[in-house]
């Protein structure tokens, strides 16, 4: 029997709305022992222009109701609350279901140029998992300015927050787990200077007893980032704290192609929210030239998510389907986007990854 899911999918402002367009299109094109089903809802910018709310009950509701969430990107820099802020309702969701774990696979394919030497395709093949829902991000509406002289912003750590992260990395090395590679999971932190940093690498140690089979790093954030650019090849997964998480995920995602080659997943213990790492865009919005891989593979790793949440091997295999699909267009090299030095258009990236499913 067929089981079906639905899937909210909010494509949002920007090029979030021409990339989500070749997500869908990829993912209807997928067949399998499961059946998707799509609605659409609005969110963003444009929807707080034109409503007054970026996030309207609707929306909310739907994605509370779907089995997982499919989201482009939101925001733009003209259209702002009446503080300044800019609207990121993607912040929001990841606050409202409590998305704890914000998932950032990069892998380096054969046909993309890193701006690495003398890497090999498959050399970077690594996941920053960010702390997403207490760290530096908890004092999002809560720091403060006195007299326009003083601003303070507070870091946060509980032991639940970091308990239940450092458990989602040791889980994720276990089934990420490679024939050619020890799975290892590596903490980075600030513990020589903050207490809350030795907090989170003491907790990180004591959940890493009850997983002796995976090899375990520490580092420090500064020395981290030196390491991303000398030598990926050594990580596999890297745990850290929301902001930290925040920047290492775009430095690493520059170093495998860029921003449009970067997916990810905002995941609770309920509810996923899938959506490529970089913004609206704006200055190549509206356009059709975006590339549309990070949001393919976010698809991708969405379809995984239900698999193992719901038991469906057909979906994880979907999921297989989806990258090693991006995996074929992108070593032959016909139909690549602008960012990766090609002239194929948003939508013929999106063809010939749906094309190149039955893996011909
Ligand atoms: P945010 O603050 O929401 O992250 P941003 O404008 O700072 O947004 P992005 O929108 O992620 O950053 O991207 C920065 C630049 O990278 C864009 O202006 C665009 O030129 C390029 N870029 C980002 N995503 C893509 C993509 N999918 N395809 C091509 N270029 C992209």
């Amino acid at each position: 029997m067929k089981a079906d899911y639905q899937i909210a999918v909010l494509p949002g402002d920007g090029i979030g709305v021409d990339v989500t367009a070749e997500a869908v299109k990829v993912l209807k094109a997928l067949a399998g022992d499961f059946r998707l089903d799509f609605a659409e809802y609005e969110c963003g910018a444009e929807c707080y222009r034109r409503r007054g709310t970026d996030l309207p009950d609707e929306t909310l509701t739907a994605c509370r109701d779907a089995d997982a969430v499919l989201l482009g990107a939101m925001g733009h820099p003209d259209i702002r609350k009446p503080d300044g802020t800019e609207l990121v309702p993607q912040v929001v969701l990841r606050e409202v279901f409590d998305l704890y774990a914000g998932v950032r696979p990069c892998r380096l394919y054969a046909g993309v140029k890193s701006p690495l030497a003398n890497l090999q395709p498959g050399d970077i093949d690594l996941v920053i998992l960010r702390e997403q829902s207490e760290g530096l991000f908890a004092s999002r509406q809560g720091g403060i300015l006195l007299g326009d002289q003083v601003a303070a912003d507070t870091l946060v750590m509980t032991r639940r927050g970091i308990e239940r992260i450092c458990r989602y990395a040791f889980g994720l090395a276990g089934r990420r787990r490679r024939p050619d590679r020890a799975a290892r999971v590596t903490c980075v932190d600030k513990a020589n200077i903050f207490k809350s940093f030795a907090f989170f690498r003491k907790v990180f140690d004591e959940v890493g007893r009850d997983f002796p089979e995976i090899q375990q790093d520490r580092t420090y954030i500064d020395a981290q980032a030196l390491f991303l650019v000398q030598r990926p090849q050594r990580f596999d997964v890297l745990v850290t704290e929301n902001m930290f998480g925040d920047i290492l995920s775009d430095l690493a995602a520059g170093l495998i192609g860029g921003m449009g080659m970067a997916p990810s997943g905002d995941i609770g213990d309920r509810h996923g929210v899938f959506q490529p790492a970089h913004g609206t865009a704006p200055d190549i919005a509206g356009q059709g030239i975006a590339n549309p891989i990070a949001a393919i593979l976010s698809a991708g790793m969405m379809l995984d998510w239900l698999g193992q949440r719901h038991q469906n091997p057909a979906l994880a295999r979907a999921g297989e389907m989806v990258e090693r699909a991006v995996a074929l267009v992108l070593k032959e090299g016909k139909y690549l986007p602008r960012d990766q030095g090609g002239n194929a258009t948003t939508a013929d990236v999106g063809n010939a990854v749906r094309n190149a499913l039955d893996g011909k």
